[in-house]
């Protein structure tokens, strides 16, 4: 990649406008050539064939339109599920995830390179921390998973991938604002969930910024001593705080909150457990989604992570039935993609480790 010249993609129509007028353009080719990027999905400036020559010429003597490359696709051969990889300037490798279920093709994109957040349960924890990503480098996974799976379309896009995404706020909000213009992906707000271990402060922002997105909170107890053990960045912003900033989120955004929990045996699938839901859903609107834990003892984790185990089916089912009969609305998700580590919380690159 040529360092020196500025990336468009990853810009908003905005940025795109002062961008443009820098090197003496008229504004209106922002938006010609936002619909090439983010509708047409053209990976070249030679593809957009509605500028002059010259004008192309000019474009690719200032400008790149390169972020990601080097795709591989890995399809699960027991489900429709398809892992990518992507190769980034600095030779990181992330992950993206399509996961087709009848109509609904869903995409589960990456917001980091590695986490910070060490989740006791979850394989990307194990990598480390490597950078943020760019939101043109989210935006990417979305173009180019696009350019690999047609006549398919995708329909939905899940912030769930690698990552908290709150903790790369910039790259996110610049994302999803490409995301939710009409002249894009022409997908709604409702399509559109960005996941998050919870970060109070970012979650009222992003109610704040307007984009009005689905909010999915990385749940897994609803009692601080044991989300402590689990997920250390509790120790930091306990469920009190949590709750508070959710409810903002759901009163601003008028949307119902998705709650994740990944079944772990003995440590969040008790009696309990249920009743502690319960209260919780009746306090705020939302729906949970059971998730079966996906086990990452092939990483050969040390400490807790190594202790872990996933609730088994029976009591899975069990607790579903209890929470659906104390009117909580309850989704229980498949594990797609486990043959291929495409599957929630087993998304991990050895290189990058
Ligand atoms: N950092 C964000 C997004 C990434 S995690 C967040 O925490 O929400 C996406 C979802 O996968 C979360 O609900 C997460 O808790 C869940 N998950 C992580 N590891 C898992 C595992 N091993 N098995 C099942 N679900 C897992």
């Amino acid at each position: 990649m040529n360092s020196k010249k500025k990336i468009l993609k990853g810009l908003s129509l905005e940025e795109l406008q002062e961008t443009l007028t820098e090197i003496g353009e008229k504004k209106f080719r922002a938006s010609q050539i936002f619909n090439w990027m983010y509708n047409k999905h053209v990976t070249s400036f030679e593809q957009m064939s509605n500028l002059s020559k010259d004008f192309r010429q000019k474009l690719n003597d200032n400008f790149s339109l390169l972020t990601l490359t080097n795709v591989t696709v890995n399809q699960s051969k027991t489900t429709k599920t398809q892992k990518f990889l992507f190769e980034t300037y600095d030779i990181r490798k992330i992950e993206s995830v399509i996961i087709p279920d009848g109509d609904r093709i869903t995409l589960c994109l990456s917001t980091q390179v590695g986490c910070p957040l060490d989740c006791k349960f979850c394989a990307t924890g194990l990598m480390g921390y490597k950078r943020n990503l760019s939101a043109g480098e989210i935006v990417d996974q979305y173009i180019l998973t696009s350019l690999e799976i047609p006549p398919q379309k995708i329909t939905n896009i899940v912030y769930m991938g690698m990552g908290e995404p709150l903790l790369n706020y910039q790259g996110t909000l610049n994302s999803l604002k490409i995301f939710t213009d009409e002249k894009s992906t022409g997908l709604s707000r409702q399509k559109i969930t960005v996941s998050t271990a919870g970060i109070p402060h970012r979650i009222v922002d992003l109610a704040d910024s307007g984009l009005r997105v689905k909010l999915a909170l990385s749940l897994h107890s609803c009692f601080d001593e044991i989300r402590n053990q689990i997920m250390p960045i509790n120790e930091k912003y306990s469920l009190k705080e949590l709750k508070e900033t959710i409810r903002y989120y759901s009163e601003q955004t008028k949307t119902r909150i998705t709650f994740e929990y990944t079944m772990l045996k003995g440590i969040n699938d008790r009696d309990e457990d249920i009743k502690a839901i319960t209260k919780l859903c009746r306090s705020i609107p939302s729906k949970i989604n059971i998730i079966p834990f996906n086990s990452i003892k092939h990483m050969a984790p040390d400490g807790i992570s190594a202790e872990l185990e996933p609730t088994e089916m029976e009591r899975i089912n069990q607790f579903t039935d209890e929470l659906r009969k104390k009117n909580v609305t309850v989704m229980l998700r498949d594990t797609q993609g486990d043959d291929i580590a495409a599957a929630c919380g087993q998304l991990a690159i050895k290189e990058n480790v």
